[in-house]
């Protein structure tokens, strides 16, 4: 068992559907209004989840039985349970000499850190997606804070629950193992963005560009709505066109599934959580939100270059 982080625990919580009231709430969704370096998620600061305690990060089993899940998700007439939520439970992090002392010795004891920011900034303690049974790799560095990672992998479990047989999501770049520029992007540098693949009805591969004909919106909606409601996305990038698509697939769903109005940007709200980039048509881009590694990364940011000179050798 991982030993305890120090900077942030990450915690999964049994109460599934408190993520989508922070969401319809709007506490996620604006990143000119992130309270700074707040210790807990949005959720709990309302004071909704009970803390549960949990190993660091573990995956929860998905042992809904099969029988309970509906065939076609999309007609279904109750919505497929989103999978727990991810809490992490911050802590403040020890006074500099203990936390250098921390960082050189025993680094996986501080948990991941996101220091400078998405376009000029680097990444410590970071956690590498693997390739699963519902993951593809497809990009040459998938290094993320672990929250980052870690849900990635719960959106793609709960679509992969409730949409049964779904294929394999292929994810692009996330970050170098230790952060900073990575081709060609201009962000991907502090662990907290990630390119990942739509679903698509048919056969696909990496950076295929998705269309009414091949896009298979019911999933990559369940998907986008699971990134969403787990509480940690600052930013969703997807090209306009894919956005009408899956818009028009909302519109289909009872009342009640419709995400809030203003997920999607409208001619009068653009600061929204899904917002339309060129280049987004073949792949989504997400911009998440860890402010416990950002919080740690800024105490970090100072003694980082003096831990990598003096660390001596890789391990
Ligand atoms: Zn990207």
């Amino acid at each position: 068992m991982p030993p305890r982080a120090l900077g942030s625990a990450i915690v999964i919580v049994a109460a599934a559907s408190i993520a989508v009231v922070a969401v319809q709430r709007g506490a996620p969704s604006r990143p000119d209004e992130q309270a700074p370096a707040a210790p807990v998620t949005s959720a709990l600061r309302m004071g909704a989840l009970p803390e549960v305690a949990s190993a660091l990060a573990p995956a929860p089993p998905s042992d809904v039985p099969a029988a309970a899940i509906p065939a076609e998700a999309p007609s279904a007439p109750a919505r497929c349970p989103p999978e727990p939520a991810i809490v992490v439970r911050a802590s403040e992090p020890p006074p500099a000499a203990e936390l250098f002392r921390l960082a050189k010795e025993t680094p996986e004891a501080l948990g991941s850190a996101s220091v400078g920011s998405p376009t000029r900034g680097s990444l410590f303690g970071g956690v590498e997606l693997q390739d699963s049974e519902g993951i593809l790799r497809a990009g040459g560095y998938g290094w993320g804070t672990e929250l980052v990672i870690r849900s990635i992998e719960r959106a793609v479990r709960e679509v992969r629950r409730c949409f049964p047989d779904s294929p394999r999501l292929y994810v692009g770049d996330i970050a170098r193992e230790r952060g900073g520029w990575l081709k060609p992007h201009r962000s991907h540098q502090s662990g907290l963005d990630a390119d990942i693949g739509y679903y698509y009805k048919s056969q696909a591969t990496w950076y295929q560009r998705a269309t009414a004909q091949n896009l298979d919106a019911a999933r990559t909606w369940a998907l986008v709505r699971a990134l969403i409601e787990g509480g940690h996305v600052e930013m969703i990038f997807i090209d306009v066109s894919v956005q009408r698509l899956l818009q028009a697939y909302v519109a289909t769903l009872p009342e009640g599934e419709r995400p809030p109005e203003d997920v999607f940007p409208s001619p009068t709200k653009r600061d929204t959580i899904i917002r339309h980039a060129w280049g987004h048509a073949t792949h989504f881009h997400v911009r998440f939100r860890d402010l416990a590694a950002v919080a740690l990364g800024q105490r970090l940011a100072d003694i980082l270059p003096r831990l990598r000179g003096a660390r001596r050798a890789p391990r």
